[in-house]
C-alpha cells in the first residue's frame, strides 16, 4: 500500500490524479489533500477517500471545511496555511507526494518533501524552473525517486535507457525532441495575437488543463518552462533540447540516440497516463485512458516552433543560459502577467513585454541560498506589479 499526499488536489492534475488512485483502493491510501481555497469540493473529495488531514489556505475556506467535516461525522484533521502543506508533504506515514499545486507557491512544500525523501510525483513544473539546483540537489542527497508527471517529461522518462543517471553522453542520447501542441494560437496571425480573450487562450485544442498552464500554452511560455524543465530533470543542456511543434499532442516527446534511433512515447492526450505510470513506477496499472486509435488519428504532423510571434519561447531559452536568478525572475514576471491577462488587465501581446521589462530591472544574482530565490521571486514580482501600473 502506497500512502499519498496530494498537494493541489482540487485542481485539474489532482482530480486526475484521484481518478486513478480510485481505481485502484488495493494499491493506494490517501493521507493528505490540500487546496487553495475550495472547500466545497475539498469536502467531497474528504468524503470519498477519508484522508487524516485536509488543509486549506484561507482562514474562511477551513472554517466552512471544519463545520462541514464534524457534521459529517468524518475524522479528518483540517489545518490552515501554508507551513500545513509543508507539514503534511513530510509526515513520517507517507510514502509518496503528488505535487500539484500551480506555480511558484508549489515549490516550497515540494523542496521540503524532496528533502524529507519522499517519493516525488512532480507536476509543478515552476519548482524546477524557480529553483532547479537546489530541488536536484535535495533529491540526489535524500535518495528520493523522481517522476515526471509533465506528459512530455514523462515520455522522455520512459524513452530514455532504464536507470538513465543524468549523463547523455554516456547514455549515448545526442537530443531530445520536446513536442508541444502550438497551443490554441499556433496559426493566429500577429497582429490578431493582441486582441485575443482569456476565453480563447483557454480553449486548448488537445487538453482540459488549469487556466494558468492554457494561458502559458498559448503563449508557449509553457514549453520554455518545459525545456528548463527538462535541463533539470535530466541534465541536459540547453542546445541538446528541440522544439518540435505537433499538433495532434499524440507523441508526448521523443528521445534520439547517436546512432539515429528515435525513441518515443504515444497516447493520447489524457494526463491520467504519466499519473498511472509514476504512481505505479516500475509497473504499470490501468489509467482509464481510452487506447489510442492509429487509424482514427491518421496523420502526424511536425513543423518548427514561430520564435517571432512566440517570443516567450526565446526567453525561456535565454534564461535557462543566462542562469543564476533568472529564471526565478522570469518565472515570477509570467505568474503576475497571466494573472493580469485573466483579470484583462494586460493584453496578451504583453505577457513578454512585461517579462521583458521585468528582466531588465530587476538584476541577475547567483543563487547560494532558498532565501536568494525567495528574494528574486518577490522582487519581480513588484517590478511586474508596478509595470501594470505605470
Ligand atoms: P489548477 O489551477 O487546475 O489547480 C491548482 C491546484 O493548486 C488547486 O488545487 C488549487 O487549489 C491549488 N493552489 C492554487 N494556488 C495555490 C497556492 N497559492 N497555494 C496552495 N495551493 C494552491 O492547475 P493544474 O492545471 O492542475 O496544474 C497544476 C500544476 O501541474 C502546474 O504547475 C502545471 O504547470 C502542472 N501541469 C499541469 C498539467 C495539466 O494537464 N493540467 C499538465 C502538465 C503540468
Ligand atoms: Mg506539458
Amino acid at each position: 500500500m502506497q500512502r499519498l499526499t496530494v498537494l493541489g488536489s482540487t485542481g485539474s492534475i489532482g482530480k486526475s490524479t484521484l481518478d486513478v488512485v480510485a481505481r485502484h483502493p488495493d494499491k493506494y491510501q490517501i493521507l493528505a489533500l490540500t487546496a487553495q481555497q475550495q472547500d466545497e469540493l475539498l469536502f467531497a473529495q474528504c468524503q470519498q477517500f477519508k484522508p487524516r488531514f485536509a488543509v486549506l489556505l484561507e482562514e474562511a475556506a477551513c472554517e466552512r471545511l471544519s463545520q462541514r467535516i464534524a457534521a459529517a461525522g468524518l475524522e479528518v484533521e483540517v489545518l490552515c496555511g501554508t507551513a500545513a502543506l509543508e507539514r503534511v508533504a513530510t509526515l513520517p506515514e507517507v510514502d509518496a507526494v503528488m505535487a500539484a499545486i500551480v506555480g511558484a507557491a508549489g515549490m516550497p512544500p515540494t523542496l521540503a518533501a524532496a528533502r524529507a525523501g519522499k517519493k516525488i510525483l512532480l507536476a509543478n513544473k515552476e519548482t524546477l524552473v524557480l529553483a532547479g539546483h537546489l530541488f536536484m540537489e535535495a533529491i540526489h542527497a535524500s535518495g528520493s525517486a523522481l517522476l515526471p508527471i509533465d506528459s512530455e517529461h514523462n515520455a522522455i522518462f520512459q524513452s530514455l535507457p532504464r536507470g538513465y543517471a543524468g549523463d547523455m553522453r554516456a547514455s549515448g542520447v545526442s537530443k531530445i525532441l520536446l513536442t508541444a501542441s502550438g497551443g490554441p494560437f499556433r496559426n493566429t496571425p500577429l497582429e490578431q495575437l493582441q486582441h485575443v480573450t482569456p476565453e480563447q487562450a483557454c480553449a486548448h485544442p488537445n487538453w482540459s488543463m488549469g487556466r494558468k498552464i492554457s494561458v502559458d500554452s498559448a503563449s508557449m511560455m509553457n514549453k520554455g518552462l518545459e525545456v528548463i524543465e527538462a535541463h533539470w530533470l535530466f541534465n541536459a543542456p540547453a542546445d541538446a533540447i528541440q522544439v518540435v511543434v505537433h499538433p495532434q499532442s499524440v507523441i508526448h516527446s521523443m528521445v534520439q540516440y547517436v546512432d539515429g534511433s528515435v525513441l518515443a512515447q504515444l497516447g493520447n492526450p489524457d494526463m491520467r497516463t504519466p499519473i498511472a505510470y509514476a504512481l505505479a513506477y516500475p509497473e504499470r496499472i490501468e489509467s482509464g485512458v481510452a487506447p489510442l486509435d492509429l487509424f482514427q488519428i491518421a496523420k502526424f504532423d511536425f513543423v518548427a516552433p514561430d520564435f517571432a510571434r512566440f517570443p516567450c519561447l526565446t526567453l525561456a531559452y535565454q534564461a535557462l543560459r543566462a542562469g543564476g536568478t533568472t529564471p526565478a525572475l522570469m518565472n515570477a514576471a509570467n505568474e503576475i502577467a497571466v494573472a493580469a491577462f485573466l483579470e484583462r488587465q494586460i493584453a496578451f501581446l504583453d505577457i513578454p513585454r512585461l517579462i521583458e521589462a521585468v528582466l531588465g530591472k530587476v538584476a541577475r544574482a547567483e543563487v547560494q541560498t532558498l532565501q536568494d530565490l525567495l528574494d528574486a521571486d518577490a522582487a519581480a514580482r513588484c517590478a511586474a506589479q508596478e509595470w501594470i501600473t505605470r
